[in-house]
């Protein structure tokens, strides 16, 4: 058994509030950060609850029936995610992904995408929106998402058995639904759709293979993830981090691979082709190979908070001026100040990082500001 640790504080609760600076900041206009990074993706959480309990990600018995979960009023509601999301894409954004907790779990998503349809980058052009998802709610909504202007979905499956597979969302639920969602998204015309699993070296490792056999030739593009020491609550152990190359290795001894090159830049996928020409593959090292160096993406909570990395310890709150009297211009300001200010690179760090700075410190859980 491995040692689990309880977090001590909810680090939801630890923010900054977010200032509309006085002087000197571009209102609009494209902004880079410490690093001279752009800011480019956008990923929007719309609910911190889940209808899965994946043991990296919400394990059971923390998120069980008695975990305080944000009370509707907390949320930010449709009209307020577009408001402060056109601010994003006055300075650069050009992809907005919505996750979670499970997206689809919130109520009505479908006009939240029509508002965000609506926008147009600095250039004119129509966002790129997609969204995470487990899967789980996709027969039923894949239609609908697509008629409100979703380009693309994202959807999460850690393995074809269904026996692993039901262990691995803990509580139950078969891979056939899962499948019968990428049948519908696909139907639907949500593509490319993409696939990500999160390999866990010893839980799921052995299903690398039959998922890139199920995949190969279907248009689909599978990724796999390392599994990552985000939040506090997952009891992150090293050893159970399975090296991408490791699973290029594999993969290629049985399908042959060639590499591939980035698609867009800050791309998180390493990309792998079928050498037959009958697709693609992609590998996601956040542990073992850092991308930091080109990372454009900004996270907004459930509730408002920014935060500028996946592994970051304090968020930036947006709703207290989003619900003050901060003009659009102000809050314009206030964004384009946060990301001026931003020189997070964790992944690049992790290594020279000291152990208490390591797995199980206080950091923000990925199922409130999602993947
Ligand atoms: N519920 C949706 C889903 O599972 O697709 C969206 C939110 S989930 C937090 C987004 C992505 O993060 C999923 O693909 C999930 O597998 C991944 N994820 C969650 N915890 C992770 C961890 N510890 N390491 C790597 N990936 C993780
Ligand atoms: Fe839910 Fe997604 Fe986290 Fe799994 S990874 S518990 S589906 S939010
Ligand atoms: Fe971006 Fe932070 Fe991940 Fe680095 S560790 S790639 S800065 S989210």
């Amino acid at each position: 058994m491995s040692e689990r640790v309880i977090p001590l504080i909810d680090q939801r609760l630890v923010s900054v509030p977010a200032r509309i600076p006085q002087i000197g900041t571009t209102p609009i206009g494209r902004v880079g950060d410490q690093l001279g990074r752009p800011l480019r993706d956008l990923r929007i959480s719309v609910t911190d609850r889940c209808n899965f309990r994946c043991s990296y990600c919400m394990p059971k018995d923390i998120f069980d029936k008695d975990y305080p979960y944000l009370p509707h009023s907390s949320l930010l509601t449709f009209e307020e995610i577009t408001r402060v999301a056109r601010q994003f894409v006055a300075h650069g954004v050009q992809k907005i992904r919505l996750t979670g907790g499970e997206p689809l779990l919130r109520k009505n998503l479908e006009i939240l995408i029509e508002q965000l349809a609506a926008l147009r980058t600095v250039e004119g052009q129509p966002l790129d929106i997609t969204l995470t998802t487990n899967g789980s709610l996709l027969a039923r909504k894949a239609l609908a998402l697509k008629a409100a202007g979703l380009q693309r979905v994202t959807v999460s499956l850690d393995g074809l058995d269904d026996t692993i597979f039901r262990a691995m969302n803990d509580v139950d639920f078969p891979v056939a639904d899962v499948l019968d969602g990428i049948a519908a998204a696909q139907a639907a015309g949500l593509g490319p759709i993409k696939v990500n699993m999160v390999v866990k070296r010893g839980t799921n490792d052995h299903e690398i293979l039959p998922m890139a056999r199920h995949f190969k030739g279907t248009g689909i593009v599978l990724r796999f993830i390392e599994y990552m020491d985000v939040g506090a609550t997952n009891g992150w152990r090293m050893d159970e981090v399975l090296p991408s190359a490791e699973v290029v290795q594999r993969i290629h001894r049985e399908l042959p691979l060639v590499q591939l090159g980035a698609s867009a830049p800050g791309e998180t996928a390493e990309r792998w082709g079928y050498a037959d020409g009958s697709g693609e593959i992609g590998v996601i090292s956040s542990v073992t190979q850092a991308f930091c160096s080109d990372c454009n993406r900004a996270r907004l909570s459930t509730e408002g908070q920014l935060y500028l990395c996946l592994f970051a310890s304090q968020g930036h709150d947006l709703r207290h001026l989003i619900r003050g009297d901060a003009t659009d211009e102000q809050l314009a300001s206030a964004i384009a100040a946060i990301w001026q200010g931003r020189g997070d690179r964790y992944s690049e760090l992790r290594a020279s990082l000291p152990p208490e700075a390591g797995a199980g410190t206080r950091r923000v859980e990925m199922s409130y500001i999602g993947g």
